[in-house]
């Protein structure tokens, strides 16, 4: 940071560099920009960063950013607002290891823009205050990328990172808590009230922590026919699995069903919410005949 310059999160350099460039907020794209100090710090600690590369998604006016910069060996940053770019020159010129790409991060191969940090063979880790309106399909992108990322620290809106981090047995366990489960350990790192955003959005935030596992938390024959039975499964909540599989492979098929439950040693009449990871794994497994 420059020396007699305020961070760029605090509200009065936020709302002088909005002023300056006569930035409209454009809620299309879901933007809220943090103006805590104490917020970003917790984010940078969570992190963990020293000696890493990061990819940032949406930088806004840099806030996060600048705190990333500190501690980061770089930071690599995608935004879908051309009229931000002009500012985050403006804001981030003091870093040499910043790089913007004006880009939609869901229209991208992220495999080939990773290649671009200086010394590529860092850990890599995703560090965002996520737009709101597209965070599971980020999240999935992400991880479908094959990109091999370390970790994401990103904040979301409370209820999905709750959705993300749910237990079986839980109303809010469903196919996104196993789709990201499969591959990332997860914690919830802490909670974000909506008073310290500009604008203030009408939702809480939380900040969620995944880890990448070194191999996925169970083993299946055919992982994308594994994400289908949960899909599948999960269709009508409060259906029995029994009833949402002959919806979907057909009542003809009952037999085999039953038999498909009975070798994975699960009760046709359970329903999805109480089957963990590893019975979906024996499950999926036992249908691949249905396949
Ligand atoms: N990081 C800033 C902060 O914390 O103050 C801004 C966060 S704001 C919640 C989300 C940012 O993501 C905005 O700057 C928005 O323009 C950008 N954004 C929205 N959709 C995007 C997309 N598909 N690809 C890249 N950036 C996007």
């Amino acid at each position: 940071m420059t020396e007699n310059l305020e961070r760029i999160s605090t509200i009065v350099r936020t709302q002088e560099i909005l002023r300056k460039h006569d930035f409209t907020f454009k809620k299309k794209f879901g933007q809220n920009f943090l103006t805590d100090a104490n917020i970003l710090r917790k984010i940078v600690t969570a992190a963990d960063i020293t000696g890493a590369n990061v990819l940032e998604i949406g930088p806004g006016i840099g806030s996060l950013t600048e705190y990333l910069l500190g501690d980061a060996a770089e930071v690599m940053a995608f935004e879908i607002d051309g009229t931000l770019v002009p500012i985050l020159r403006e804001t981030l010129a003091p870093y040499p290891n910043f790089q913007l790409v004006h880009a939609d991060i869901l229209k991208i191969a992220l495999a080939d823009y990773v290649k671009k940090f200086k010394n590529p063979e860092l850990p890599l880790k995703v560090v965002a205050n996520l737009p709101y309106y597209i965070t599971t399909p980020i999240l999935m992108h992400l991880i479908e990328s094959g990109v091999p990322f370390a970790a994401f620290v990103v904040m979301m809106q409370k209820e999905v990172a709750e959705r993300i981090a749910a237990r079986p047995n839980t109303k809010v366990y469903g196919a996104l808590s196993i789709a990201v489960q499969y591959y990332m350990t997860v914690e919830l790192a802490f909670n974000v009230p909506r008073t310290v955003f500009v604008p203030a959005p009408r939702v809480d935030s939380a900040i969620l922590k995944m880890t990448r596992l070194a191999q996925p938390a169970v083993a299946v024959s055919d992982d994308v026919w594994f994400f289908h039975v949960v899909k599948v499964a999960f269709a009508h909540r409060r259906k029995t699995l029994l009833n949402n599989f002959q919806l979907a492979f057909g009542a003809e098929n009952k037999e085999k069903l039953l038999s498909a439950l009975t070798e994975a040693e699960i009760e046709p009449v359970r329903r999805a919410e109480s089957l963990t990871l590893q019975e979906f794994a024996r499950l999926s497994d036992a249908l691949l005949p249905l396949k």
